[in-house]
């Protein structure tokens, strides 16, 4: 039996908006937007660890905001 995705699995974890993930609704993962989307990577690790991968975030907040999107170091990346 399988039992549907938490309610709290639909929602995005940053704004709390439906994040129409594909996997919350039962669907496969690779039928979700993200698969296709970039997802900004500063997004994801303002999450908590334990919501990374296990939610989605929702387009809005994933999608990489002007500027940050290019490869740039954030400035408090420094690897030496
Ligand atoms: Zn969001």
């Amino acid at each position: 039996m399988s039992t549907p995705a938490a309610p709290w699995a639909q929602t995005c974890p940053l704004c709390g908006q439906d994040n129409r993930c594909a996997v919350a609704q039962g669907l496969p993962a690779p039928q979700c937007w993200c698969m296709q989307a970039r997802i900004d990577p500063a997004a994801l690790e303002a999450l908590a660890p334990q919501e990374r991968g296990q939610r989605c975030l929702c387009a809005a907040c994933g999608r990489p905001t002007a500027g940050a999107a290019q490869g740039d170091k954030h400035p408090d990346f420094q690897d030496n």
